[in-house]
């Protein structure tokens, strides 16, 4: 009994603390370093609370008023009002809410329309595409036959003509459009032709512009596409997870595809923040932040460009940049850890037609999403522009880099995060 009691009531402290203060630590790095990963973003503390919550308990597999599993009453009502508030968001007919991950909502779609042995058209991997777009040792590529579009050399936007022409000679069931790695405007409806011309489904992953789609800064797929996959912890801000979206008539389809098909139980503890996600980003608050992402993402790159930095495809129509580091003699991969040493986190990328291994590269992908949560504006990021320069023009000189790194940390005490944490 006094066994049971201090189990179930112990901190996590008092019962791991090895496992409590790398958790503290983790809280104090994203405090006091500048974030610049493209797909990562700060979930308001409400959203951790469903996250950490009693929900953890229950099992719920099916969908709501159709549940395998007794005492579904609260959940089965979180999991309805989460497919709610994502059909309105987003204006779609159907929303399934359980995939696990951005990852498993593609697969979850594939599977909707797809046989083994079709054909998927997607973008190439190392010209912006994801691993579910058809990497060699992804599952598309076991079952699938894949065809990939990229960008015209000169331009380093998508080459319609080439999706097109593709399109024609491989015949593919889905068409992709979506991206993890591109900084320009998607159009949907040329891709809609395209597949329609075909007969082919166009599916849109728009993982990392889901935020800016909610929030009227970027054009929505949604009445172009077949199906449209989506995180929710990008730019939409929410918890680690996933939905899809997609017309009346797959709707069963789909369901029957994420459950029983390619997963059991849902995490209704994530489902639950994914309905707190789709609430805020329904308030007129994240219209200004979806408008202020761009911003901040266009301030930041013209600010890299005036420092003489090239950007792929010339700057930014979203919320990410890609940076050609090849005049500054330096690769993605150093780039990545200077810049980490000195308190910018970012990731190393490939960019079109890189020489470089994709363990190196010769890009740097940034993206300002996250900043822009903690509430930095357009003079941040010529601040942040400038200690990029300065360390990546200097990135053996350990002083410049302790000198910047002490800056970041003062900037990002400036915008104080998780203050009550
Ligand atoms: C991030 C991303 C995903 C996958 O998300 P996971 O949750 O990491 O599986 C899928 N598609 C695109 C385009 C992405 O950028």
């Amino acid at each position: 009994m006094a066994y049971f009691n201090e189990l179930m009531e112990a901190s996590l402290d008092a019962l791991d603390s090895e496992i409590k203060s790398l958790i503290n630590k983790e809280l104090d790095r994203q405090r006091t370093h500048i974030e610049l990963i493209a797909s990562e973003n700060f979930v308001p503390r409400a959203i951790m609370e469903s996250m950490g919550s009693t929900l953890t308990n229950k099992y719920a597999e099916g969908y709501p008023h159709k549940k395998y599993y007794g005492g579904c009453e609260f959940v089965e009502t979180i999991e309805e009002i989460a497919i709610e508030r994502a059909k309105k968001l987003f204006g779609a007919d159907h929303a399934n809410v359980q995939p696990h991950s951005g990852t498993t909502a593609n697969q979850a779609a594939y599977f909707t329309v797809m046989k083994p042995g079709d054909t998927l058209l997607a973008m190439k991997l190392d010209q912006g595409g994801h691993l579910s777009h058809g990497h060699p040792l992804n599952f598309t590529s076991m079952i699938y036959k894949i065809a990939s579009y990229g960008v015209d050399r000169e331009t380093e936007t998508i080459d319609y003509g080439e999706v097109e022409s593709l399109a024609r000679e491989h015949r593919p069931k889905v068409i992709v459009a979506g991206a993890s790695a591109y900084p320009r405007r998607i159009d949907f409806a040329r891709f809609r032709a395209i597949a329609d011309e075909v007969g082919a489904f166009l599916m849109t992953d728009m993982a990392h512009i889901a935020g800016l789609v909610a929030g009227g800064a970027h054009e929505s797929p949604v009445p172009h596409s077949h199906f449209v996959t989506s995180t929710t912890q990008k730019s939409l801000r929410g918890p680690r997870g996933a939905f899809v979206l997609c017309r009346a008539e797959f709707a069963k389809d789909l369901d029957r595809t994420v459950f029983p098909g390619i997963q059991g139980g849902p995490l209704l503890p994530a489902i639950a923040g994914k309905a707190t996600c789709f609430k805020l980003a329904a308030e007129p608050a994240f219209r200004e932040y979806a408008a202020s992402v761009v911003k901040n993402a266009s301030a930041l790159a013209r600010g890299l460009s005036e420092l003489g930095f090239r950007l792929v495809s010339g700057g930014t129509d979203n919320h990410m940049m890609l940076l050609d580091l090849r005049s500054r003699n330096i690769t993605g991969k150093v780039a990545e850890k200077v810049l980490e040493e000195a308190g910018i986190t970012s990731n190393k990328n490939a960019i079109p037609f890189d020489p470089e291994k994709p363990m190196v590269t010769s890009g740097l992908r940034l993206g300002s999403a996250a900043v822009t949560t903690r509430g930095m504006k357009e003079r941040e990021m010529g601040i942040i522009a400038k200690a990029i320069d300065e360390v990546l023009s200097s990135p053996e000189d350990k002083g410049v880099i302790a000198r910047v790194r002490g800056r970041m940390a003062d900037l990002g005490a400036a915008f104080p995060l998780y203050e009550s944490m």
